[in-house]
């Protein structure tokens, strides 16, 4: 049985190289998904502040188009006038010629504050562009890194998978599926050393008489505790 604890202790060094290569990987993509997430979230802003400045430019070629056709019947209106003998009709005209002066007065004023808003909105958006510009940089930048970090250890992943497989092949099946049981139970940790009389995974007193059994190696002991599996290093099974 010593033999096939020892080959257990070896299966999960390769086993912890497996799991922190795939942890690593996993943090690295997930580290991706936020910059994703965040280059998403400067899209939509800089679009909402697009469709905002083209609300405001919209809003300007209508007061800009009416104040045009408004000066238009403006002029029309003094050409009328000098034209006109009649004092009644003169003052009619020369009333809609006030009525007139004030209505572009106050589109001139609407425009004024047109152009103001769209000095903010320009002025936002060239900031959003700017951040957008930014992360999409360094998502670019990252996406390389990441790429090149994942395919370095895609392949030792798939060499600690070769070698998995050739140690897995030499144990017991029954022992082997209660080992990764636990592996998976204790997040990487089945197989503990007891070293002085104590459990390496939980730190408890092992009972002397199993302590003992535990450096005969005749059978499977685990921690009465924490229920790793234990062994031990001595003369015959040290492997170091
Ligand atoms: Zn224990």
């Amino acid at each position: 049985m010593g033999n096939q604890v020892e080959l257990l202790v070896n299966l999960q060094v390769v086993d912890q190289q497996l799991r922190e290569r795939t942890e690593a990987i996993e943090a690295l993509r997930q580290g991706l998904a936020e910059i994703e997430r965040e280059f998403a979230g400067q899209r939509t802003l800089l679009e909402t502040c697009r469709a905002e400045r083209a609300e405001f430019e919209a809003r300007r070629r209508d007061l800009e188009g009416t104040l045009n056709d408004e000066e238009s019947k403006m002029k029309d209106r003094r050409m009328r006038l000098n034209r006109i003998r009649n004092e009644k009709e003169a003052s009619a005209v020369r009333r809609e010629i006030e009525v007139g002066k004030e209505g572009n007065q106050k589109i001139e004023e609407d425009l004024m504050v047109v152009f103001e808003a769209l000095d903010v909105v320009n002025a936002r958006e060239s900031e959003l562009q700017r951040d957008y510009d930014a992360i999409e940089a360094r998502r670019a930048e990252q996406q390389v890194k990441v790429d090149s970090e994942i395919a370095t250890l895609s392949a030792g992943l798939d060499e600690a998978r070769r070698r998995r497989d050739e140690l897995a092949a030499d144990i017991d099946a029954g022992l082997r599926r209660q080992y990764e049981a636990i592996f998976i139970r204790r997040r990487g940790l089945a197989v503990v050393e007891v070293r002085g009389g104590t459990c390496q995974g939980c730190h408890i007193r092992v009972a002397p008489q199993l302590s003992n059994e535990i450096q005969r190696n005749q059978r499977v002991i685990v921690c009465p505790n924490c229920h790793r599996i234990l062994f031990a290093r001595n003369e015959t099974s040290a492997t170091a």
